[in-house]
């Protein structure tokens, strides 16, 4: 069919930080490195990341993070100097913060380096502030490992945090693939002409393969013969991990589950390069930012 692309590195991947692993159970050497003068913090107000005036990421020392935080999580280690993040009270500018920007927004002017860290961040702070309590026993739990787990003083239960995988894929109509498979959901967007690939969260007890079948039978009543993987994209809104396929239709008359999808069609290779092109009055598609970009383009310029 096409080249898998397994080594692709979407926006909010390509997290350079070493995640330090071998410093988490060791409380002391954590807290001496928070403490020392070469760690970094980026703060987060209402998940908001705080960046500089011209658009990157505003590390700020020790000294200047705001007394007690409400949230603080270790990130890692860069060149052996520690990285944190920390959720605030209020969105104060100190050191070079400039502002406290949508995490979405403020990918797009960021290296891919400084977008994997974001995407990691951005997922420990909601899930600390979801997860108050144990829940085991609904005692209060408290963040250990530098924030990689909850723990309950109450019944001793560690929690982990959660990634929640999405199946979200690119069907073509048959071995040729002359046409692909794309639509848009019930919504904000219902009377627009922005369509993407299809999209599901995988089931318990379900394979990925399964997973794409399922959604594309249930959105649009088409069988889907072969599923081949392409790549994958955290997405920390909150922590999902969108996980990207190809797959080939075995029939092709549509029928659309019209409670979540405004509609489903197909649509033919230069309708969709001219999308790409972003010169299609008929039809739009998301941008370099979403991993449904890359399952259409590599599509479309197989
Ligand atoms: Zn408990």
């Amino acid at each position: 069919m096409y080249t898998v692309n397994a080594d692709f590195v979407h926006t909010f991947a390509g997290n350079p930080l070493d995640r330090g692993q071998h410093l988490r159970k060791d409380e002391a050497a954590l807290q001496a490195l928070q403490n020392a003068s070469s760690s970094r913090f980026l703060l987060f107000h209402q998940l908001k990341v705080a960046t500089q005036a011209a658009g990157q990421l505003a590390w700020i020392s020790h000294d200047e993070v705001p007394v007690a935080p409400r949230q603080l999580v270790f990130l890692g280690l860069d060149n052996g100097e520690g990285r944190f993040a920390a959720s605030v009270e209020e969105a104060t500018c100190v050191g070079s913060i400039a502002a406290f920007s949508d995490c979405r927004q403020a990918v797009a002017a960021l290296s891919a380096a400084e977008g994997g860290i974001v995407s990691q961040a951005r997922a420990m702070l909601d899930w600390h502030q979801r997860n108050p309590f144990c829940a085991v026993c609904g005692n209060p739990s408290r963040a250990s490992r530098g924030g990689q787990v909850r723990q309950c003083d109450r019944c001793n239960k560690h929690v982990f945090p959660r990634t929640d995988p999405v199946a979200i894929m690119l069907i073509q109509n048959d071995t040729r693939g002359d046409y692909c498979l794309l639509g848009k959901s019930q919504g904000r967007m219902a009377q627009s002409n922005f369509y993407s690939a299809l999209a599901g969260f995988v089931d318990q007890g379900e394979s990925l393969e399964e997973a794409v079948r399922r959604e594309v039978m249930e959105e649009a009543g088409i069988t889907v013969g072969p599923v081949s993987y392409h790549s994958s994209q955290p997405w920390p809104f909150p922590s999902s991990l969108m996980i990207g396929c190809h797959g080939i239709a075995l029939n092709q008359d549509i029928v659309i589950d019209t409670e979540e999808m405004a509609d489903v069609a197909w649509f033919d290779r230069n309708q969709v390069l001219s999308a790409i092109a972003g010169d299609n009055p008929d039809l739009r598609i998301p941008g370099a930012g979403a991993i449904a970009h890359h399952l259409i383009k590599a599509w479309a310029n197989a």
